[in-house]
């Protein structure tokens, strides 16, 4: 396992056609150079989104740096607005115009060569999206068009990219069993047809039916009620190991991922500021911020008095702080936080923070679990 280290975009039911998107450079770094070795899917390194705007330059995404392990499930979590969406668009090169991504996102296939994705002409660009990497977003009734029956999504997005039509119907099938749903009935039906929960498990399907190595998942439960989100993560876990998969899941909902992911990196102020295994992370976190983040999880074994908000508000990206963006808020912020930005301290094996006052914050921000909070 690789550690962490310092380091919306809505494609709707647009599955299979090409659209606009914003400008993408690559640090023009040979892959050769350093190439990621067979256990990383995908390597990251310096990942920035930029919007110019009349406010300035927005940093959306902040020199993001990590490694995805092939067949892990990797948790993203963060509040509304630490750029995880922005996130998961800026892995499929996805950001819409007038964004800006600089950095690499180097993808490692199976089987060829690795390359960048910020690197790719359009129509490869095209081809990788689904076939090697797919996304699932929040909200699958405005992911499918409502003229259309679930079956000819399925049959565009098979044709759109030359591949077999018996051979992949029949994976679709098998994934829409595997996913609980009547195959037949699901296909022959409308979007407006089919039940929310039916309706996102037939989009997962869909992302799947071309066999991508990679699947991106941005907040893919949060309209869901509780227990089709549990439903739906224990189908996930079970997916993962059937088609040796390789999951992102980025939600707000920590304690959700926490019970299906291997590892969490926690965004903030559009950077990762923790990243280690899930139990290492929950049990121990290091970072203020994710400490404070554990307080705020509803907990039937502790008084609601003692579950706390997290004081103020996230940066402008227009105008993060100097130094730990998280200082403003931080109890324990010093000089040395407000002047210059933390490195990564290696606090257990692969579980790394970037914060200069780890012990500090185990010792004085405290948070109390529940059982099934501790990851798988
Ligand atoms: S570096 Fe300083 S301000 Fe930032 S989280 Fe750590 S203690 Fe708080």
């Amino acid at each position: 396992m690789v550690g962490c280290y310092q380091c919306d975009d809505e494609w709707g039911w647009m599955l299979v056609t090409d659209r606009s998107h914003g400008e993408s450079t690559g640090t023009g770094t040979a892959v050769n150079e350093s190439p990621p070795d067979d256990d990383t899917i995908v390597q990251i390194e310096d990942l920035t989104v930029t919007f110019a705007g009349d406010r300035g330059v927005a940093r959306v995404i902040q020199e993001v740096s990590i490694e995805i392990e092939r067949e892990e499930i990797l948790g993203v979590v963060g509040e509304s607005g630490s750029g995880k969406s922005m996130f998961a668009s800026a892995l499929l090169d996805a950001v819409v115009a007038p964004g800006r991504t600089t950095g690499s996102v180097v993808f490692n296939p199976r089987s060829g060569e690795p390359y960048d994705v910020l690197e790719l002409t359009s129509d490869r660009l095209q081809r990788v999206r689904w076939e090697s990497i797919a996304m699932v977003f929040q909200g699958a009734m405005a992911s499918f068009n409502p003229t259309m029956r679930i079956r000819d999504h399925f049959e565009e997005t098979i044709r759109a990219h030359g591949k077999n039509h018996g051979e992949r119907m029949a994976h679709a099938h098998e994934l829409l069993s595997a996913l609980h749903l009547d195959a037949d009935r699901v296909l022959e039906s409308y979007p407006h047809e089919l039940s929310g929960g039916m309706r996102q498990r037939a989009l997962i399907a869909l992302a799947l039916v071309l066999e991508p190595e990679l699947l991106v998942m941005d907040e893919p439960t949060a309209a869901l009620d509780l227990l089709m989100q549990r439903s739906i993560i224990d189908l996930l876990a079970s997916l993962q190991q059937q088609f040796d998969l390789t999951i992102v899941f980025i939600t707000h909902d920590l304690p959700l991922v926490a019970g299906l992911s291997d590892r969490l990196a926690v965004l903030y102020a559009f950077e990762i500021i923790e990243c280690g295994p899930t139990g290492s992370v929950i049990e121990d976190a290091g970072h203020p911020y994710t400490r404070a983040l554990l307080r705020t999880v509803p907990n039937v074994d502790v008084p609601v008095t003692e579950m706390e908000p997290i004081e103020g508000r996230s940066p402008d990206p227009t105008d993060a702080p100097t130094g730990c963006s998280f200082h403003p808020r931080c109890p324990l912020a010093d000089s040395d936080c407000e002047s210059t930005d933390p490195p990564f301290e290696r606090l257990e094996t692969d579980h790394d923070v970037a914060c200069y006052h780890t012990e500090q914050s185990r010792d004085s921000v405290e948070y109390t679990l529940r059982d099934e909070e501790v990851g798988p």
